[in-house]
């Protein structure tokens, strides 16, 4: 099969809002009057952020989904987008399920695939995404104000203990492994969460990184520290059963690699969650927990926004936990 079949039967859909689609050298599209671009790519490398044995259906679908999980995060509604992919051989069955799993999400948060490149190479796949945002209307990192109480959508740590399991650093039942693997490989991205947040939020981002790596860029953008209580971060049913002591007060403290410190750093700096954090004045709780009802998403205060820097975390008793906690840098 051609490059240009390949395309056309797997990639090519039609583009309704899109000015042109795939098939030319450049797709056009108009922006809404009185609205802003929002772009945004995110990479998925093989060996990196996935395992090379991926189910592709989930794939495509998570392809896509880190990519309207950072229009969420700027309040931006997504329409548009492209694929860069680089792989190693033609597979139908691959393309078909991956493809499958791509436009399913994006036929559910009606964004058009308008173009793209495909090249061979190690599988890597690249998505480009554009959304809309009224002018002055995006959640940005640099807002938060010193008061503001912080949120997170939806449970912590999940996919950073599916993870853990398949790296056979802990051992999950199958049962629990089934409860929190659709977070690893099927993240739901908060995009109406975004859109209900415009207005209120000070600031807002993903956390693809870890609650506390990810909660630093609000910090460092915005010139604030903050305090969050352990206790009150969400966690799973199976998370919360498999950490009798991390989430309430410990009397021995967990050692180094023990599984209460394992499960710890899943809640606080595990990656992958795609979950949103922001901030909001506290006057704007009430309408926090309303528009987020709205929506369907589980929404839960966990600290707030204090004068200086960092982030520190207490436990239930009030003890400082951790002043510094940082979330996956694939540098370091
Ligand atoms: P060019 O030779 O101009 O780079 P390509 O041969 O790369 O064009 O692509 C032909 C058309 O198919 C273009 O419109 C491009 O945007 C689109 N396209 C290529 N790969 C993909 C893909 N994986 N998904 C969607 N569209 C794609
Ligand atoms: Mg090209």
């Amino acid at each position: 099969m051609s490059e240009f079949d390949l395309i056309r039967r797997h990639f090519t859909r039609p583009t309704p809002s899109a000015v042109l689609g795939v098939g030319d050298d450049a797709a056009l599209f108009q922006v809404s009057a009185g609205n802003v671009l929002a772009v945004s790519s995110d990479m998925l490398v093989s060996g990196t952020h996935f395992f090379p044995d991926a189910d592709p259906y989930w794939l495509g679908h998570k392809t896509l989904a880190v990519n309207l999980s950072d229009m969420a995060a700027m309040g931006a509604n997504p329409r548009w987008a492209t694929l860069a992919i680089a792989l190693p051989s033609v597979d139908e069955a691959w393309l078909s399920a991956f493809s499958a799993g791509f436009f399913a999400l994006a036929k559910a948060h009606h964004v058009e695939l308008i173009g793209g490149d495909t090249t061979r190479g190690a599988l890597n796949l690249c998505v480009t995404i554009f959304g809309e945002v009224p002018q002055n209307k995006a959640l940005r990192r640099a807002g938060a104000q010193v008061g503001d109480e912080i949120w997170v959508s939806g449970c912590l740590g999940d996919a950073a203990l599916a993870l853990a399991h398949l790296q056979q650093r802990i051992a999950l039942t199958e049962a629990e492994f089934a409860a929190v693997s659709p977070a690893l490989h099927q993240p739901q991205p908060r995009v109406a969460l975004g859109l209900a947040l415009r207005g209120i939020a000070n600031s807002a981002l993903d956390i693809s990184d870890g609650l506390l790596g990810d909660l630093a860029h609000i910090l460092e953008a915005s010139q604030v520290g903050a305090t969050v209580e352990l206790a009150l971060i969400p966690v799973s049913e199976t998370l919360r059963s498999l950490t009798p002591c991390a989430l309430t007060p410990c009397p021995s403290p967990a050692g180094e690699g023990s599984h209460a410190a394992l499960l710890q750093h899943c809640v606080l700096s595990g990656g992958d969650d795609y979950e949103l954090c922001f901030t909001a004045p506290i006057h704007h709780h009430a309408d926090v927990v309303h528009r987020a009802r709205k929506v369907g998403v589980p929404v839960t205060r966990i600290g707030h926004i204090v004068a200086g820097q960092g982030c520190v975390v207490r436990d239930a008793a009030g003890k400082i936990i951790t002043g510094g906690n940082n979330g996956y840098d694939h540098f370091k």
